[in-house]
């Protein structure tokens, strides 16, 4: 595909720059913009700014600006047009302009190859359920409460015995052995390959887009084998990027408003026997970044749900440090006497209970709180003062007065501190980390603006304020940039001089020229400085001059670039000349040159 202005405008018009940019990070609306947390620096306030008027996004701080395309292609690390295809995808806008010049790329058949492998796999552990031997399987699950609607709907299946049958199966369907192996689950025994399933209960794991990539099999008689045998990492399969049911929850949790974060699949599925699809389940894996990213994507509220045990508790406090870090809005479902899982609690004490258990929601400092009391009786004044230290962060993130209020009576009580103490030990910490710190992004966006206004013409050097102001006049006008290439030719400014260079070039191609297609048409040559030349194009005033005083403008601004250019050359010269010249000499060639540049200055 190669850069089609017409419908990348056409993408443009349909793809809201705060909708798209909402499907990666939290956006929180303040009056007519839009502001989010930084996504390419270590943003801790809110300094991306996003205009939906002009459809682009500017940080404040790192300076990283752009439109929904560089957006997607700058978050997502991939090349300009696969940004184009992306927005497409998020937007649901299809053209057969998008798969003109498509180039086939061979890793990616390979990949084909063992997706369609497992696929048909996982159709032949499907069959074997609804074989006799598939029996015990389906035993197995009616004890455990999970309806025909629950089989199909996650894909439940079978492992035949025999393990030899699927691996000849797989081979009739014209897969070799190593595509056997590269899916995981060839197991080599002395009579040959065999399913290492075999024999098991089949749950299959699907990655983000709802493809099977791997397999957990469960024993279904008592031995000494493991009670789950789980897929090995493969080309298709990383623990890393997989989290069990993401492919169902995406669909209903930007609707429900929340996800749940269990611990295993038992729990997705007593989760949707109470009619919440939106869960999805660790199955034992640290939560990684990639796993961390997926949630944000969804833009919900998190709500942590993991075993009432020591473990499952312990591993909540771990999540909710990663989550503070990484700036999630989430609660947490609260120990119930001695509830254990989701799963135990719908057996034993039914669907009523489960959903009064799951809707039992603390906030993280309530949960942090209840955590520390119940594993410690806190009778000795270290471990108090570590309680109140470990809080005191917690604290100061606390936004609205009353609600730090709260939490801080509440962290008095448990650690019997008097309360004006506590308080008075969280302002130290205050003031000492940051004392430079402005609370409130509004204020330091309305100042940096206003600052920038009263100083523009003060600082900004006569020359580079007439080459901008024609700069700005050419984003928008072809006139303007006929204008640049017969009367000005070139710019001094070196960032000025590329845009332009894009400029003409564009101008050649397209009938109409404005800021936002010329940000695209850049993007899509990757240029080094692609970040430099983007933020300046945002940070230009490219309202139009009207017409009939834009040639007077013009004319002024190059008389201007023309005239400064010539003393830049003249100081050049005038170095020159003095090489070699006596004192007295160069002290008569400086006087006439002052005299002269003064004159100059008062026409
Ligand atoms: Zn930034």
């Amino acid at each position: 595909m190669k850069f089609d202005h017409e419908l990348i405008q056409e993408i443009k018009s349909r793809a809201d720059i705060v909708d798209v940019i909402s499907s990666y990070i939290n956006v929180i609306k303040k009056g007519r913009r839009y502001v989010a947390i930084c996504p390419f620096h270590d943003d801790h306030d809110p300094s991306m700014n996003i205009d939906p008027e002009k459809q682009t996004f500017t940080c404040y701080v790192c300076h990283h600006s752009g439109d929904v395309f560089t957006f997607v292609s700058d978050y997502e690390k991939i090349p300009f047009m696969d940004a184009v295809k992306k927005v497409c995808e998020i937007i649901n806008f299809d053209d057969p302009r998008l798969h003109q010049n498509e180039i086939k790329r061979p890793i990616n058949t390979d990949l084909q190859v063992l997706y369609n492998c497992i696929n048909e796999l996982q159709k032949f552990y499907r069959y074997g359920l609804e074989t006799e031997e598939g029996n015990i399987a389906l035993d197995y699950l009616s004890r455990r409460k999970i309806s025909n609607e629950q089989i199909d709907k996650f894909g439940f299946g079978y492992a035949l015995n025999d393990g030899k049958k699927a691996i000849s199966y797989l081979q009739q369907k014209g897969f070799s052995l190593k595509n056997i192996e590269d899916i995981g689950i060839a197991l080599a025994k002395t009579s040959g390959t065999s399913d290492s399933n075999a024999g098991r209960l089949i749950i299959p794991i699907f990655n983000t887009n709802g493809q099977v990539v791997a397999f957990s099999a469960r024993r279904l008689v008592d031995d000494d084998s493991p009670k789950y045998v789980n897929s090995p990492e493969t080309k298709i399969f990383r623990k890393g990027s997989t989290l069990y049911n993401y492919n169902i929850a995406k669909q209903t949790a930007r609707h429900d408003g929340f996800i749940y974060i269990v611990e295993g699949f038992m729990d997705v599925l007593a989760f949707d026997s109470i009619g919440i699809s939106s869960c999805i389940a660790l199955m034992g894996t640290k939560l990684t970044d990639t796993h961390v990213d997926l949630l944000r994507k969804l833009n919900v509220e998190i709500r942590l749900c993991l075993d009432g045990d020591n473990a499952g508790q312990q591993a909540m406090m771990s999540l909710m440090t990663m989550f503070d870090k990484a700036n999630l809005s989430y609660r947490l479902v609260s120990k119930v006497g001695e509830a254990k899982d989701p799963d135990e609690i719908l057996k034993n004490s039914g669907s009523d209970e489960l959903k009064l258990y799951v809707n039992s929601l603390v906030d993280p400092f309530d949960f942090a709180l209840n955590y520390y009391k119940n594993i410690s009786p806190l009778d000795n004044i270290d471990d108090r003062k570590k309680v109140v230290s470990h809080f005191a962060p917690m604290l100061l993130s606390i936004k609205s007065k009353f609600d730090f209020d709260d939490c801080l009576y509440k962290l008095a009580e448990a650690t019997r501190f008097n309360p004006n103490a506590i308080r008075e030990y969280v302002k130290s910490i205050k003031t000492n980390s940051d004392n430079n710190k402005t609370d409130d992004f509004v204020d330091y966006f309305d100042s940096n603006r206003a600052y920038d206004k009263k100083t523009l013409n003060k600082e900004l050097r006569r020359l580079t304020l007439a080459e901008k102001t024609v700069l700005e006049q050419m984003m928008n006008n072809k006139d303007a940039i006929s204008f640049y290439e017969r009367n000005i030719k070139y710019f001094i400014n070196e960032i000025y001089r590329q845009i332009a260079n894009y400029l003409i070039q564009f101008a050649d191609e397209s009938d109409t020229v404005n800021p936002s297609i010329i940000m695209d048409y850049i993007s899509s040559f990757e240029p080094e400085n692609k970040k430099e030349l983007l933020n300046e194009i945002v940070s230009l005033d490219t309202t139009p001059i009207e017409k009939d005083k834009l040639d007077e403008v013009l004319n002024e601004c190059r008389n201007i670039i023309i005239e400064e250019r010539n003393k830049t050359f003249e100081k050049k010269n005038l170095l020159k000349s003095l090489e070699g010249k006596s004192d007295q000499e160069k002290a008569k060639l400086l006087k006439d040159y002052i005299n002269k540049t003064n004159t100059n200055d008062a026409k």
